[in-house]
């Protein structure tokens, strides 16, 4: 079977070197070229040391000259719409893990994806932990009647409330399907509550020595229920990545969260 072709874009960033390692190591796979904004010299050296691929700021160039089936873009929200045009404009699926993404730029994705008949993998996680936690706490959202979460990340993170936590806001109260209960106000500066997604309060932390963390607490009188999700190294989402990519060319249209392609 032939190897399937990977670009990934933002390949010098903390996750994008790890698609690169990962990508490498991955029979089934092949890294054929990569993009950064700020590139030094015209080719990679992979992990090993074996060879080069082609490395430019300029992905159309790229992903002409390098014919991938798979974009992955671990970047910035603003970086990834533009490079979603040309991806798709040239027929290249794209696994997509870059966080802060609207709703329009969402719908514009879909959009493209059917006009191109391509994949778009969008997952705001992919950490399968962090999915799982996702899950569960929809399940709870029905039995128990408050919930907060409290997501904590490290200082270079730039959006706020996380990806993950504004999804999770957005599942449990979908799945729950009538309003969480609030506590009564008392006074207290209405920020001190963290900020309220549907009907949700998302406490955001960002400190030095942290990674990515979640607790999502539901309440009910006399009790708590606490699912919480550790990031101990960003070798959690490589799993995720791979099953997206090599998913994505066997699929047509948008799929939006890892939780779609795991059956959940
Ligand atoms: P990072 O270390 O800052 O890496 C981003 C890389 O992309 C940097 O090397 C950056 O270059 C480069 N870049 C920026 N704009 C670009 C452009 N127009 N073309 C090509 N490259 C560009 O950030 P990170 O921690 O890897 O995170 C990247 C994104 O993934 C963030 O949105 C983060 O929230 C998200 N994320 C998602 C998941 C998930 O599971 N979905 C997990 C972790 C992180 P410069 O440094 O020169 O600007």
């Amino acid at each position: 079977m032939k190897p399937i072709r990977v670009v990934v874009q933002g390949a010098l960033g903390r996750v994008g070197r790890e698609v690169v390692n990962a990508v490498c190591r991955e029979p089934e796979m092949q890294l054929v070229g990569a993009v950064e904004l700020k590139v030094s010299q015209d080719y990679l050296s992979l992990p090993d040391g074996s060879d080069t691929v082609p490395f430019s700021p300029d992905l159309d160039h790229i992903l002409t000259s390098c014919q991938p089936d798979v974009l992955v873009d671990f970047t910035t929200a603003q970086a990834t719409m533009p490079a979603v045009r040309i991806a798709a404009k040239q027929g290249v699926n794209l696994v997509i893990g870059t966080t802060g993404l609207t709703a329009e730029a969402i719908s514009e994705m879909e959009r493209l994806a059917t006009a191109h008949k391509i994949g778009i993998v969008v997952a705001p996680n992919f950490a399968l932990g962090a999915v799982l936690m996702m899950h569960l706490a929809k399940i709870a959202a029905k039995y128990l009647d408050y919930a907060e979460i409290i997501e904590l990340h490290h200082h270079q993170k730039v959006d706020s409330p996380s990806g993950t936590a504004l999804a999770t806001a957005k599942a449990i109260a979908q799945a729950r399907g009538k309003p969480f209960h609030h506590p009564p106000e008392q006074g207290q500066a209405p920020s001190s509550r963290g900020e309220q997604v549907e009907g949700v309060p998302i406490h955001s932390v960002r400190l030095p020595g942290l990674l990515a963390h979640q607790e999502v607490i539901l309440g009910a009188p006399g009790q708590t229920l606490s699912i919480r999700h550790d990031t101990i190294s960003r070798e959690c989402f490589i799993p995720g990545v791979i099953l997206a990519i090599k998913e994505v060319i066997k699929r047509q249209g948008l799929v939006y969260g890892l939780d779609a392609l795991l059956g959940l």
